[in-house]
Parts: structure tokens; C-alpha cells; sequence
């Protein structure tokens, strides 16, 4: 007669006294499947814990059977250790994000497919395939972000390049793209890639473009003006050229005087400007000495106009013989006539002017058929006694007069030689 489940119980209650186990529910409820077992009884409460175990995990299940766990009870820890549903779709969305295109806007649609497929079955993360998508997905999405920052650096490399090349070709250009390209550059510094998204990058390319094209437009402004002002320039400079030319010209007639063959009176203060600079840096010491011919008004009357100018020119070139290189000679007026003379000793002075007072008076100015004798009279200062050159010169004009009031024929010095 088959056992029904009074008998089993009365076993169980009577194994469970002779192993001196309290019945507790869990104690019973082994015990009970134990005793069922050996009864050939097949109890729904007994098969129900094995079906469980079947649908657990490879690891829970061997977590069961390593600690001999048979009931239900000992069964809740190891479930607890089980991820919540909650817990899984938050980690399906971070997934979901973490492969959502941000620098790339360029993946394709699979991953939206997939996205969703797993936002479904939050489940679905542990399989092993599932896993390896995964894995797959965001290799692509770091791939294509770094293509993309290449590209985009590249892009910007070009440019700073393209900007270096149009700054050195403006370097003459004014205005404050300057200060702007500056800006930029810090701008460029400033910027890190691997935070910043594509916008910034692109922004950054449009300021670069349009400091860029704002130098450009300078460099075009400064162009026209410069070939506009070189026209300009060139007139200036043929007029300048013609200029010089013409006063070369006259440089050359005004520097000696046609009738004497001495320097013109403007050609004597310029000289004569030079030889005071000379005294100022090196006291070179100097006279002044004014010659005018006695009564030449009346030599004109007598001989003609003609006649004064034979005679002007012969004592014109008297002075040029006996004058040296380094002094000056240079015709003052109508018939009067100024020299300096550098000497280093008093009697070296007094020679000079002797020589030429014996040779003017003591020889004949032949005009035609006349022999004509002339004289003349001088006034003469030295340069260290006065403050100024011009002091100087006013001295030995008065000198001059001076000699004029004692009857001509002398050259009178500002110490009171008379020669
Ligand atoms: P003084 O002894 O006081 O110097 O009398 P002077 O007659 O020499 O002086 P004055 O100033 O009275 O006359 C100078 C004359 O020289 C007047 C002028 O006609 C003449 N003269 C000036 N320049 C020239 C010239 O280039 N050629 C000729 N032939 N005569 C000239
Ligand atoms: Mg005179
Ligand atoms: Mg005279």
C-alpha cells in the first residue's frame, strides 16, 4: 500500500527526534523530502527547489551546490547578490550615452538599433555576445572622434599657417588686426581639444578667417596707396634731378668771377664759412685782408671802361699767383677785392703782403699802348683778436678806410703796422 503523507510526516517527526534536530519549518520541510524520497512520492514543494536551481546562473548554481544549500531559505543570499532590474537600465542608458556620437556626428544607424535593443532587455548586457557588440561600438565611437580631431587640427594648422604668411606680407599694414590675430593665437593656445567639442574648433576657424581677410583688405589699401604716392614720387624726383642739374649749372658760372678769375663774393663767404669752421674745431689762425685799387674811377676815365677791366683782371690774377691753394681770394665789390690767409708766424703774413704790394706797384699794367701803373690800399685783422669772423671782417674794411685816410698806397695791420 502506497505511504500518503500522514506517513511521511510521522517519519520525519521521528527522524527528526532521533537526530535531536528541532522540527523547525526548515528542519521539517528536508527532512520531509528526504523521507518522501524514500517512499517513491513525488511532492510538488520538493520538485519546485530543484526546478528553481535549474534557472539560476552557472555561478549560483555552483555557489548552491558547493554549500549544500537544499532549501529555500539558504537559497535567499545568493539570490540577493542578483543585480535589480533599476540598476540595470541605468547602466544600459550610461552605456547608451557613453557611445553616443559627440565630436562624430557620423555613426551610422546599427547603434541606434542596438541602443534600443538593449534599453528593452536591460538583461541582455550579460550575454556574452551582446557584450562583444558592445565592445565593438565604442572602439568605433573613440575611432571616429580621433579621426575627427585629427582633421579638424590639421584644418587648423593649415590656417595658422595660411595667417603667418599673410602677416608677413603685411608687416607695413597698420590698424588692430594685429592686436586681433594676437588674440586668436592665445585663443589657440588657450583651446584643448580633447575637451572641446566641434563648435568651439569651428568658431575658432571662422575668426581665423576673418582676421584673416580684415589684413588682407589692409594689405590692399596699403598697395594702392603706395602706387598711387610712387607716381608721385617719381615726379618729385625728375623735378629734384632737374633742380640739381640747373643749380650745378649755375654753381659752376657763379663760383669764379668772369672778369678776374677770382671767386665771386658768394663763393668767397662760402669758402670762407668752411675756413672759420676750421678755425672753431682746429684754431687754425687767419687774416682777412680787403684790397681796393686807389682812384680807380679815375683809371675808367682815362683808359676807358675797357682799360679798368684789363686792369681789374691782371690784378685779379696777381692775387691768384701769389695766393696758395689753402687761401682764398674772392672779389668783393667793383674794384675791391678780399683774401684770406692762414700763417703760422706774423713775418710769414707780412712777406705775403709785402710781395704783393712790390709787385702791383712796381711793375706796369700794359693796356694797348699804355703802361699804366696802379696802387692800391688794404686793410688787414687776424682772426684770434675779434669773437666772430664777421667782427673780423668789419675791422679790416675799416682798416681799409683807415689806409684810404692816410693817403693810399698802404696796407695797414690792426696792431698799427703799416706796410
Ligand atoms: P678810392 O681810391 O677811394 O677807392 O677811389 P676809387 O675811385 O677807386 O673808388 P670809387 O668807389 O669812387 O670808384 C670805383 C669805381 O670802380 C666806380 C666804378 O665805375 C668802377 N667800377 C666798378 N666795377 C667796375 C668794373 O667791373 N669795370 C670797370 N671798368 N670799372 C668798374
Ligand atoms: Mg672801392
Ligand atoms: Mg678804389
Amino acid at each position: 500500500m502506497p505511504a500518503d503523507i500522514k506517513d511521511i510526516a510521522k517519519d520525519t517527526i521521528r527522524n527528526l527526534f532521533a537526530k535531536n534536530i528541532l522540527p523547525t519549518p526548515n528542519e521539517y520541510h528536508k527532512e520531509f523530502c528526504n523521507v518522501a524520497k524514500t517512499y517513491d512520492l513525488n511532492i510538488k514543494e520538493c520538485k519546485q527547489f530543484k526546478e528553481l536551481i535549474s534557472k539560476l546562473n552557472e555561478e549560483e548554481q555552483k555557489e548552491i551546490k558547493d554549500k549544500n544549500i537544499t532549501t529555500f531559505e539558504d537559497m535567499i543570499p545568493i539570490l540577493l547578490n542578483r543585480v535589480a532590474t533599476k540598476n540595470l537600465k541605468t547602466l544600459t542608458s550610461l552605456f547608451q550615452e557613453s557611445v553616443t556620437p559627440s565630436i562624430s556626428i557620423g555613426l551610422d544607424e546599427s547603434l541606434t538599433k542596438f541602443s534600443v535593443k538593449i534599453g528593452n532587455s536591460p538583461a541582455l548586457l550579460f550575454e556574452e555576445d551582446i557584450q562583444k557588440e558592445m565592445q565593438s561600438f565604442i572602439t568605433k565611437r573613440f575611432e571616429a572622434d580621433q579621426k575627427i580631431v585629427k582633421q579638424k587640427t590639421a584644418e587648423i594648422a593649415k590656417l595658422v599657417t595660411l595667417m603667418g604668411q599673410y602677416l608677413n606680407d603685411a608687416i607695413s599694414s597698420s590698424g588692430n588686426s594685429g592686436d586681433e590675430v594676437s588674440s586668436i593665437k592665445d585663443e589657440i593656445k588657450a583651446i584643448n581639444l580633447t575637451e572641446n567639442g566641434l563648435e568651439e574648433l569651428t568658431n575658432l576657424q571662422s575668426k581665423l578667417i576673418s582676421a584673416a581677410m580684415s589684413i588682407e583688405n589692409e594689405m590692399h589699401q596699403v598697395e594702392e596707396k603706395l602706387s598711387s604716392g610712387k607716381t608721385h614720387v617719381e615726379e618729385l624726383e625728375a623735378k629734384v634731378k632737374k633742380l640739381e642739374e640747373e643749380l650745378d649749372k649755375s654753381k659752376k658760372e657763379s663760383i669764379k668771377d668772369h672778369l678776374t678769375g677770382v671767386l665771386t663774393r658768394k663763393a668767397f663767404e662760402y669758402e670762407a664759412n668752411k675756413v672759420e669752421k676750421n678755425y672753431e674745431r682746429n684754431s687754425t689762425q687767419y687774416a682777412i685782408v680787403f684790397f681796393d685799387i686807389d682812384h680807380f674811377k679815375a683809371i675808367n676815365d682815362t683808359y676807358g671802361h675797357a682799360g679798368g677791366d684789363m686792369i681789374l683782371s691782371t690784378f685779379g690774377k696777381i692775387l691768384s699767383k701769389y695766393t696758395r691753394e689753402l687761401d682764398i681770394v674772392g672779389r668783393y665789390g667793383g674794384e675791391e677785392f678780399v683774401a684770406i690767409i692762414h700763417f703760422n708766424l706774423k713775418r710769414e703774413l707780412l712777406k705775403y703782403l709785402k710781395r704783393i704790394k712790390s709787385i702791383v706797384t712796381e711793375n706796369n699794367f700794359v693796356y694797348g699802348k699804355y703802361k699804366i701803373r696802379i696802387t692800391f690800399s688794404a686793410g688787414v685783422t687776424i682772426r684770434n683778436d675779434h669773437t666772430s669772423f664777421d667782427s673780423a671782417l668789419q675791422k679790416a674794411d675799416m682798416l681799409l678806410y683807415e689806409a684810404k685816410e692816410a693817403g693810399r698806397n698802404k696796407i695797414i695791420l690792426e696792431d698799427h703796422t703799416i706796410i
